[in-house]
């Protein structure tokens, strides 16, 4: 039901704007990725689709490097003794893909797991060595591969698969550095989804669940620390009374699209219970022994689900930056093909994405074709060019091209590709 005739017609107007933007159609169109019955919820990524993978994740890694991450990368097929000290056999079984290992000349037979998530691996990374209070707060990250078994039935293009990689992370810290990680961490993400083109974001803080491990002290410590730094930095957000895990409060991130809808994808989770099931300690200023705080944290979700909302957001039109083919230079006659070699040789040495298009065809039908494939800029070069040392550059979206000369384009293009 909508309040007035002009809510539903925004509402018919969304999804309408939605099927033309549904990235598996894109994903098609762009011979990005495809998915098949050998193995349902696992993507097959094509060059195009893998390229965009890569600058993300390129990009990613900058991010975390500036703000301190350690990147680590932990097994995939874990023995199921770490998943029962973890507490995953018993809860999280069902959506575990569970491997037999015959392993004749041990004489023994292990029964592995495929890792659903990479939070026991960091605490083995972090139990290597004593660690003392000066180590904390310690930031391991991970582009995580994880797998879990989704019922067929829900699962849809990218945004629900069984196989996917997490920009993972987990923060070992004590209960004061809370409030600090968290102001650190909300930063971290306001950068990226801007940089990524989502200006707005909504946070949800969830607090203490019925059922629950940690004293009330602590959960009023972590609380109080989450909500601080939300405040300190001046952005609004929601409180979701009882919603935490049984193991810690948490702060989800949504952000909104280009059409008005609503994704989830960031989330912070402080974790009582981990460090101290799996034995992770530090050394404090009192010479003691105390298990750290253990923060959950990811920025994307996961690869796959943020560049399904990235093609839809940006209806398959990405930023250069982020497209996988940034410029097709296109001749218009053949007299024309070696300075189009020329051009797509000095557009690599700037380490911009290029391809030639030297068929025998119209100008027209080489346009449509790669404006179908979302290409952001297409060159056009004729006798003119040529002779001129110019180009003909047709920006995507745009119906008109503008002529300039090809230094003065490759220099705007490079600009704009470094973000
Ligand atoms: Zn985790």
């Amino acid at each position: 039901a909508w309040a007035t005739e002009k809510d539903l017609e925004q509402h018919l107007l969304q999804i309408e704007e939605a099927e033309k933007r549904d990235h598996r159609k894109l994903g098609r169109e762009m011979d990005l990725f495809h998915f098949q019955e050998e193995a349902p919820g696992m993507v097959f990524w094509h060059p195009y689709g893998w390229t965009i993978y890569r600058q993300l994740q390129n990009y990613v890694r900058e991010k975390l490097e500036e703000n301190d991450y350690l990147e680590i990368n932990t097994p995939q097929v874990v023995d199921r003794k770490l998943w029962e000290a973890s507490g995953h056999w018993d809860k999280y079984r069902e959506n575990m893909f569970i491997t037999e290992i015959d392993e004749e000349h041990a004489n023994e037979k292990r029964v592995n797991a495929l890792k659903p998530m990479n939070c026991p691996c960091h605490v083995q990374i972090y139990n290597q060595g004593i660690k003392s209070y000066r180590d904390l707060p310690l930031r391991y990250a991970e582009f995580g591969s994880c797998h879990r078994y989704e019922p067929s039935g829900t699962m849809h293009g990218l945004m629900r698969v069984r196989g996917f990689t997490q920009d993972d992370g987990h923060i070992f810290c004590t209960e004061n550095q809370i409030e600090s990680e968290t102001e650190k961490f909300i930063e971290l993400l306001s950068r990226v989804y801007k940089d990524l083109g989502f200006e707005s974001f909504e946070i949800k803080l969830s607090t203490r669940p019925e059922v629950r491990v940690g004293s009330d002290e602590v959960w009023d410590k972590a609380e109080s620390a989450l909500e601080s730094a939300i405040k300190n930095l001046g952005h609004p957000y929601e409180i979701v009374e009882g919603d935490g895990a049984f193991y810690g409060p948490k702060l989800d991130f949504v952000l909104t699209d280009a059409i008005g809808r609503e994704w989830q994808c960031g989330t912070f989770q402080a974790d009582f219970n981990l460090p101290e099931r799996l034995d992770a300690e530090f050394i404090g200023e009192d010479g003691k022994k105390h298990h750290p705080v253990m923060i959950h944290r990811a920025v994307l979700g996961s690869f796959e689900r943020f560049i399904g909302i990235l093609i839809e957001n940006y209806s398959g039109k990405l930023p250069l930056w982020l497209a996988p083919q940034q410029v097709v230079v296109a001749s218009i006659v053949s007299d024309a093909n070696e300075y189009v070699n020329e051009i797509v040789s000095k557009l690599k040495e700037e380490g911009i994405r290029c391809e030639s298009d030297l068929r025998n065809e119209k100008i027209s039908y080489k346009v449509r074709e790669h404006s179908l494939k979302k290409v952001p800029i297409i060159f056009a070069i004729g006798k003119k060019e040529v002779a001129e040392n110019t180009v003909s550059v047709r920006r995507i979206g745009n119906k008109d091209s503008v002529t300039k000369p090809l230094s003065e384009v490759i220099k705007e293009i490079s600009k704009e590709n470094s973000i």
